[in-house]
């Protein structure tokens, strides 16, 4: 059996991993690394999800990554074109040829003998296993399993005669000209869908047990569009991208720290957006702002096809399937055609994979994650975590900087391990993310914790993450270095007629 052996193994060749790459290219140029990528395109995210309208919900200023503008005057934009972005980053650096695809990594496990992550991984088509050694780890597996979403157990599914569709797996035929869709969902997906869908369908149905905050968001972005009639496409991408950053630190930050005032202007924006005499009860929900993601609405699309009536919302609970569509807890029933199960994504960390130091299985879940980006007495691996409360890639992009600093201390130092390990016994631990969405909820025992305090503290706040990333020193008194590499004895070897004559 042949092993790789590489300086940085990265897993994932999505927004994330492509982006690590490119700053491991760029600042550690000495570095060996490949790509491991389970599937067999470029993208993650923005490969995989296809339903009817599919895009970003952020600004692509921030979607995009720091080092490539997005140049679209489109702000928000669709999923294929972040895919293409992704892509053309990977082809135009070359880092499209570090990729072997169709492996997915299983089981890694840390030798600090050898300072060395032995990865085992498995091809996909062939389920021939295969090993990879590195000396750092870097997960940018994403958040989620790529197999199957969530759906939870509806009674009566199998009664019902229409199909039911789950917007994670697509199928690219489905025609569903004039004909009744009933979307189960209230997050970004169902608020997506909802609009695109009433371009063919007879009539788009958006049934929520609960109501959402929606904020309607312009699809471009009117100052950069005025900034580049006189700037570099560079410098245009740099000011909408510091404003977007701080409009939307500074409207969480507000949201948190004056939640009723924020919530009668959001309230009152909805009301506006959908008319007089509309039913605010689907619109009025029950936790304060940014207590679940915001969901962004661009030019308002959403509240125009209920004005319009191509749509419309219910608010209610599921009793049970029926042949013809959905009873609800209310004695109501829904007809559908067509039903769109747009109950959310199945969270999993580090794509499913296990892992073990000097033998030892380490549970994640009861791991502090150091700096929202390492694990607690987990040498030399990473997991790039992005923002929920803001674009991933803002995140993202600071975590690959910080390891690239970290890889050069280590490397200047001639060390070849680093451990974060708590020293401070006045931690208290925390729950990971502080969000009441169903998904992270339902995830919260395989997801790491945080601490109360730097740097086991998940900040989920862009101007603390860049000074504690780029430009806090890697020696914190909690990173902890060591190993150096063990020196080759020098060989003894006898003075022959030949060293002798090499030497002259
Ligand atoms: C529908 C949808 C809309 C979203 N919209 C936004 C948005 O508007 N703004 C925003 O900021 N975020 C959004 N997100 C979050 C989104 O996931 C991030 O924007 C970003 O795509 C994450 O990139 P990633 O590379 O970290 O992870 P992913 O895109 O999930 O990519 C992970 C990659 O790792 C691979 N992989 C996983 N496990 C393994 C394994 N064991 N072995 C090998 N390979 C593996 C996967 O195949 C995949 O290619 C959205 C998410 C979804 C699902």
């Amino acid at each position: 059996m042949t092993i790789e052996h590489v300086d940085v193994l990265i897993v994932g060749a999505g927004l994330s991993g492509i982006g690590a790459a490119w700053h491991l290219q760029d600042q550690c140029p000495d570095k060996k690394f490949a790509i491991l990528e389970s599937r067999d395109a470029i993208g993650g995210t923005w490969d995989l999800f296809r339903y009817p309208g599919v895009r970003s919900d952020s600004d692509m200023y921030t979607l995009g990554y720091s080092f490539r503008p997005w140049t679209s005057d489109k702000s928000i934009t669709d999923g294929h074109s972040i895919r293409e972005y992704v892509r053309d980053t990977a082809r135009e650096s070359g880092i499209d040829r570090k990729i072997r695809f169709g492996i997915r990594v299983v089981r890694s496990s840390w030798s600090t003998a050898t300072a060395t992550w032995t990865v085992e991984a498995q091809r996909v088509a062939s389920g021939k296993s295969i090993t990879f050694t590195c000396n750092f780890l870097l997960m940018c597996t994403g958040y989620y399993k790529y197999d199957a979403g969530y759906t939870p157990h509806f009674e009566g599914r199998k009664r019902f005669k229409g199909k039911i569709v789950h917007p994670q797996h697509w199928p690219e035929r489905l025609d569903y000209s004039g004909k009744r869709v009933v979307v189960i969902g209230s997050g970004a997906t169902a608020v997506t869908l909802v609009p695109a869908m009433t371009d063919k369908a007879a009539h788009v149905t958006m049934l929520q047990r609960s109501p959402t905050y929606m904020v309607s968001i312009p699809e471009r972005d009117p100052i950069a569009s005025n900034l580049r009639r006189v700037l570099p496409e560079k410098i245009v991408y740099r000011i909408t991208r510091a404003k977007n950053v701080w409009l939307t630190l500074g409207f969480f930050n507000l949201s948190k720290a004056k939640p009723k005032p924020i919530r009668r202007l959001l309230l009152a924006h909805m009301r506006n957006r959908l008319g007089p005499g509309y039913d605010m009860k689907h619109f009025t929900p029950s936790y304060n702002p940014w207590d679940e993601r915001l969901c962004a609405v661009p030019d308002g699309d959403f509240f125009k096809v209920i004005r319009s009536g191509k749509a419309s919302v219910v608010t209610d609970h599921i009793d049970v399937f029926t042949k013809n569509g959905i009873k609800l807890k209310s004695g109501m029933e829904l007809e559908a055609d067509i039903i769109v199960t747009a109950t959310g994504l199945d969270l999993q960390m580090m794509g499913g994979m296990e892992i073990s130091v000097d033998a030892q299985p380490v549970d994640i879940s009861k791991k502090m994650y150091y700096k929202g980006l390492m694990f607690q007495d987990v040498p030399n691996l990473a997991m790039i975590f992005g923002y929920t409360n803001a674009s991933w890639t803002l995140k993202a992009d600071i975590s690959s900087e910080y390891i690239c600093r970290l890889l050069k201390h280590m490397d200047a130092r001639r060390l070849r391990q680093c451990t974060p390990v708590n020293h401070d016994p006045d931690v208290r631990i925390e729950p990971f993310v502080n969000m009441q969405s169903g998904y992270i909820q339902r995830a919260i025992d395989k997801i790491p914790q945080q601490g109360n305090k730097a740097p086991w503290r998940l900040y989920m706040n862009y101007a603390l993450d860049l000074a504690a990333l780029r430009y806090r020193g890697v020696e914190d008194g909690v990173m902890t270095f060591s190993n150096p590499p063990r020196l080759k004895a020098p060989a003894k070897r006898r003075r022959t007629a030949s060293t002798h004559s090499a030497r002259a």
